[in-house]
């Protein structure tokens, strides 16, 4: 086995970010598919990619934002379908405990995580909700403005609201990490005030690169740094900056990343199954080893290497989900 192979099967590796669930809700596909692959993201896949933990999004679309947590609770439902279907292969993992038992026995770890507030349907009881339901991430928007924050694309609030504030400190007391991509500046500013923990920008790149919206300046990747955080590297080209974006893509702005925050702070946020285009060579999760052969390749060490396919993000959720 090549050495890149070696390492890369070895590390424990975190996607901080896919869409998936969407299409296994809707009935469009299965976790193991039966018919031709469709998507980004299946079970064969993860197996083939290498990826150990894989976070899975309820998101909560512009248009469900009325009947947000009756669509966070669909998804959910849906998740425990796929999971039961396949619990030889995949498992529900809501502590640390909780993934490394799954690793062990060879299993596929899967996180849930709220992508926009609106699952919340304006009610601080909701997260609890979720939280019951073993959600252990939230992103307080999508790309517009809800009654938590201002997202990325609409800001009407200066901001965080203060119901948005409520729900940091809920989410501070009930071990949840807190997921800034998405957020507009001003409301990452404020945020990160309210927030006592570390923060996590699940899949965002760098502004510096690729100037976008979605996308962190210098001084929020020092931020999130400094708090101890973590930001996974989103392969949607668009963020990337480049319309003919390749894995040198992806590794340009994991470098970027490295230098301006520490290799302490860098992570893997695919978007998959999010994302319309993905770079040359990354095509699905199955091509996720590329990262490595790739980082190997600009003499990261095998340390470094492994702590940004996934100890970085362990060490956060391991630092957050304190119950
Ligand atoms: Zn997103």
């Amino acid at each position: 086995m090549q050495t890149s192979e070696r390492i890369h099967f070895e590390a424990v590796v975190v996607d901080l970010h896919c869409d998936t669930l969407q299409d296994l809700q809707a009935g469009k596909r299965t976790l193991v598919p039966s018919g031709p692959q469709e998507g980004h993201i299946d079970l064969p896949r993860l197996k083939a990619g290498g990826v150990d933990v894989q976070v899975f999004a309820l998101y909560i679309a512009p248009e469900m934002a009325g009947r947000g947590y009756q669509r966070a609770v669909e998804l959910i439902e849906a998740f425990h379908r796929e999971i039961q279907h396949n619990r030889e292969a995949i498992g529900h993992a809501r502590t640390v405990e909780e993934i490394e038992s799954l690793l062990q026995q060879g299993k596929v770890a899967a996180v849930l995580a709220v992508e926009n507030g609106d699952a919340l349907e304006g009610r601080v009881e909701n997260l609890d909700h979720l939280y019951a339901q073993g959600v252990r991430m939230l992103s307080l928007t999508w790309n517009h403005a809800n009654a938590l924050a201002d997202g990325a694309r609409e800001q009407v609030h200066g901001g965080l609201t203060p119901l948005g504030k409520d729900v940091i400190e809920r989410m501070d007391e009930l071990g949840m990490v807190l997921d800034v991509s998405h957020l507009s500046e001003q409301a990452f500013w404020q945020a990160l005030e309210v927030a006592k923990g570390p923060v996590v920008a699940t899949h965002s790149n760098a502004a510096a690169l690729a100037p976008h919206p979605r996308n962190l300046t210098d001084e929020q990747l020092r931020a999130i740094a400094a708090r101890g955080g973590v930001v996974g590297v989103n392969f949607y080209p668009e963020f990337l900056g480049r319309g003919d974006a390749t894995v040198e893509s992806v590794l340009e702005h994991i470098t970027y990343m490295a230098r301006v925050m520490g290799v302490d702070h860098v992570a893997l946020g695919s978007d998959f199954d999010g994302i319309s285009k993905t770079p040359a060579g990354l095509e699905d999760v199955s091509k996720v080893p590329a990262i490595t052969r790739g980082l190997l390749a600009r003499g990261y060490t095998e340390e470094e290497v492994k702590k940004i396919l996934g100890r970085n993000a362990l060490r956060v959720f391991r630092e957050v989900w304190r119950h």
